[in-house]
């Protein structure tokens, strides 16, 4: 289906309609996950305002490398940087996804990282190799699974990302918080920034905590942002969708239409 095609679908006034279009359901309200992936996968796609976001990350994270530069470090420095939503664009991915009427799978989710055709983040490859022109080490941190490897590791250097290589994608092995394997880096190097989309990817502090809790810590971390944490927007998936759900990975998509109704503030 052509984009333009999509937008149309999306702002015809009725989610019944585009629905039965494009996915043959015969539901005849809004359907908030199948909608709503959609929705906000055109939004990144499609705006200048994302672009825009994500270059004032970057911009932003370059004026710290630039301060931070002339700082005596007993240990060489090092970024420490997500890959999905951070740096590289897998918005394709979701856009697939969205309309065929499905959400993530680990199965379609492989088959797209074995194509290493995810696109850059706006920004992203600019300051990574700026970063690295001034000495900086690279080290990405990811919750990419092993079997992911090759598919990454040939999509970061079709792109020259800097330090692609074995020794500095760090994949997830048993558990998803990245706490270990940011001491595993702090063990030779001094981490001067940490980018992601992800709260868990800044901090523990965030891993399996609700949604109410994730909100109050990001109020304790309100200094933080845009100085030693860069986080890059992503309002198509992530850890503040799953905290809705209590880390209920099994719910079926009504279930969660169903919390996610339930989860706004209205008058
Ligand atoms: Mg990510």
């Amino acid at each position: 289906m052509k984009k333009s095609a999509i937008i149309f679908l999306l702002f015809s006034g009725s989610c019944a309609a585009p629905r039965l279009s494009v996915t043959n359901n015969t539901s005849s309200s809004c359907d908030p996950i199948a909608d709503g992936k959609l929705f906000t996968t055109v939004w990144q796609q499609r705006s200048a305002e994302y672009r825009a976001l994500c270059y004032q990350a970057f911009n932003i994270a370059k004026l710290r490398i630039d301060e931070r530069s002339g700082e005596i470090s007993p240990k060489p420095k090092a970024i420490m940087t997500d890959i999905d939503e951070t740096i590289l664009n897998n918005s394709s991915y979701q856009a697939h996804q969205a309309l065929l009427g499905k959400d993530y799978d680990d199965v379609s989710w492989q088959t797209w990282t074995n194509m290493a055709n995810a696109d850059t983040m706006p920004g992203a490859l600019h300051f990574l190799q700026y970063a690295s022109s001034k000495g900086i080490e690279i080290f990405y941190v990811t919750n990419r699974n092993e079997a992911d490897r090759e598919g990454t590791l040939k999509n970061l250097k079709k792109f020259n990302f800097p330090n692609s290589d074995n020794d500095h994608l760090l994949l997830k092995q048993n558990i998803s918080s990245k706490e270990e394997r940011k001491k595993s880096i702090e063990e030779n190097h001094s981490i001067v920034l940490l980018m992601g989309d992800n709260m868990n990817d800044l901090s523990s502090f965030f891993v399996k905590k609700d949604a109410g809790e994730r909100i109050k810590l990001a109020d304790g971390f309100a200094s933080d942002f845009g100085n030693r944490f860069i986080v890059l927007p992503n309002p198509v998936y992530g850890d503040w969708e799953t905290a809705l759900y209590h880390y209920n990975y099994s719910l079926t998509p009504a279930q969660k239409d169903s919390v996610l109704e339930a989860s706004l503030y209205s008058y």
